[in-house]
């Protein structure tokens, strides 16, 4: 099958995020004789595919998730010209749609590569499979690097930026709005932290002659009781995003530096950074093999897992980068080519001879 033919069957098995079930067992069934060894290896919604083994040379780990967000769509899955429309179609089953074509296809020899789909990268941290995956599988633990198939038109995007959620609660006393002096307004409590937020400029974080931005931004903001009443807790959610420079514990000090103890404050939802690695050898070969650019990923991807446990990992993928997440989402049948045709010179070039 063509590229195109293998995304657009990708993306006629839907695949919302929760109810991956459906287009696992599908892949599975369809690489099911490509695996080597002892075959797939599933772990729920999610399966590990060794594709080659015993070259002597690295061993390249292929990433990819399984589900999609909830978007809307005017039309089924569907090619018009050089697009194919589908939710999910750039984010990400063009990534998934190279991890088929390369089990399909003859590897170049030298290099041990395994194909990891997996499920729930579109929610909460905790609930991504890949954590539970990683845990139960040591063969990917000891990967020389893992590339995840995340959109980037075809871009190296390294290291990624990392991500804090912080639930600040700030509490007080209900009183009639008439006589607010008999109560305590949790909602102007919150003026200074607001005050402070508003004045907070990014700072840069530099690494590899490649740029991020540390921010602290409030996403949202609930409270009261009704209009009378004088409310007793208002909370805001502050989302910290902090380069490859910053750790988790320091990202947890900033957000507590930031409310000076002013509220109660529950960190939610803690994603680590990872550093880019330009310089490894690895990430450098994939740079010179056709890659149309290198960036740094300001968003956090699931590198920072494989970075955690000490396995160098990129982004790098075929997708249209900004039709992720939008209605009537689309990507461009031509980046699929030019994706497969860097990943296989690369393959080819980092070979053990
Ligand atoms: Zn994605």
């Amino acid at each position: 099958m063509s590229l195109a033919e293998d995304l657009l069957w990708l993306c006629t098995i839907p695949s919302l995020i929760g109810e991956e079930r459906a287009l696992c067992d599908a892949v599975q069934a369809r690489l099911a004789g490509r695996a080597q060894g002892a075959g797939i290896r599933r772990y729920g919604d999610s399966i590990v595919v060794p594709l080659s083994r015993g070259s002597g040379g690295p061993h390249v780990v292929l990433g990819g998730h399984l589900d999609v967000v909830r978007t809307e769509h005017d039309g089924p899955p569907r090619i018009e010209g050089e697009r194919l429309y589908a939710p999910g179609a750039a984010d990400m089953k063009s990534g998934l749609c190279l991890m088929l074509a390369l089990a399909q296809r003859p590897l170049p020899p030298g290099v041990d590569v395994t194909l990891v789909f997996y499920a729930r990268e579109e929610g909460p941290y905790a609930e991504n499979e890949l954590g539970p995956v990683l845990a139960a599988d040591p063969e990917l633990t000891g990967a020389s690097i893992a590339v995840m198939l995340e959109p980037s038109d075809n871009k190296l995007q390294l290291g990624c930026g990392g991500s804090l959620h912080a639930n600040v609660r700030f509490r007080g006393r209900t009183a009639h709005s008439a006589r607010p002096w008999q109560g305590d307004n949790a909602i102007h409590q919150s003026a200074a932290l607001l005050q402070r937020l508003s004045a907070l400029q990014p700072t840069t974080d530099e690494r590899d002659g490649l740029t991020w931005k540390n921010v602290i931004s409030a996403t949202m903001a609930s409270g009261g009781r009704a209009r009378n009443i004088i409310p007793d807790v208002f909370e805001l959610n502050l989302n910290h995003r902090f380069g490859p420079s910053t750790s988790v514990q320091q990202a947890e000090q900033n957000v507590l530096s930031l409310v000076q103890g002013e509220a109660e404050v529950e960190l939610v939802d803690i994603s680590p950074s990872a550093p880019p690695l330009r310089h490894h050898p690895l990430v450098a070969a994939l740079a010179d093999s056709g890659a149309l650019a290198v960036e740094p990923k300001q968003a956090w991807t699931d590198v920072a897992r494989f970075a955690a446990l000490g396995v160098p990992a990129v982004n790098f993928g075929p997708g249209v980068q900004a039709q992720a997440h939008q209605r009537n989402e689309w990507t461009l049948l031509p980046q699929l080519e030019v994706g497969y045709a860097v990943l296989h010179t690369w393959l080819t070039r980092i070979g053990a001879p």
